[in-house]
């Protein structure tokens, strides 16, 4: 499944606003964006270093659990595709979790290229722990720049028999690519999200509502379904 801000939104956490081009009042292209970053290191560094101390002072939700408990009713066959960069899912419990758009829990080094857990802050511009140079960054996919794992998550999809899109519109790149290739591959398709947008054909399944409500109710009539006919649907 594909999840997005929707499902953290109500732990309280705020992505960018697509109406105004705002993240947390900033502008994204001041934050979001390789350009953005090369201006003005030091704004950037302070507004992913904030955005992590609120990530870890946030709790996962229902809609958090509730996925975490469907993939231990179902070992081995929940993968979670996530847009977003806290940490929710895994702190809910859910182990196989992809960031396709990095992690704030995660620092890239500019100097070998290499990923790293990452807990504190980056504005004092601590040394990569591999090679030891000072330039690591947030490693958070900008604006303009490629997701992470696609290649895995494609394949992944069209193997699934089902695919949920929860708390994102499923109407942008890569989500619509996903959403079609699922369909194709005959997978039952499901958008769980706060609203609908324009485009909503290829799901067979569109369910409106908070994501604490819509997603455990959701996955308790996948688990019943389950249990009816004894095994894997
Ligand atoms: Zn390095």
């Amino acid at each position: 499944m594909l999840t997005g801000a929707g499902i953290s939104a109500e732990s309280g956490i705020r992505t960018f606003r697509a109406s105004d081009g705002l993240w947390e009042e900033h502008r994204i292209e001041d934050v979001a964006t390789p350009e953005g970053y090369a201006a003005d290191p030091a704004l950037v560094h302070a507004f992913y270093d904030e955005r992590r101390r609120a990530a870890r002072a946030a709790e996962p939700n229902a809609a958090h659990r509730a996925l975490a408990e469907l993939a231990e009713r179902v070992p081995g066959e929940v993968l979670i595709v996530t847009q977003n960069i806290d940490d929710l899912h895994e702190r809910a419990g859910s182990s196989r979790v992809i960031h396709i758009h990095g992690e704030l829990g995660s620092a890239l080094c500019e100097a070998c290229g290499r990923r790293m857990p990452w807990t504190q802050d980056l504005a004092g511009r601590p040394p990569c722990r591999a090679c030891g140079e000072r330039v690591l960054r947030p490693d958070v996919v900008w604006f303009g720049e490629a997701v992470y794992a696609l290649d895995e998550i494609f394949d992944a999809v069209a193997l699934c028999e089902e695919f949920w899109v929860v708390g994102t519109s499923g109407a942008v790149t890569p989500a619509a690519s996903l959403v079609a290739v699922a369909a194709e591959a005959g997978a039952r398709t499901a958008l769980l999200n706060l609203e609908a947008h324009d485009d909503v054909r290829l799901f067979d399944e569109v369910v409106l509502g908070p994501a604490t409500e819509t997603v455990p109710a959701f996955a308790a009539g996948i688990s019943r379904q389950r249990d009816g006919v004894g095994g894997r649907g």
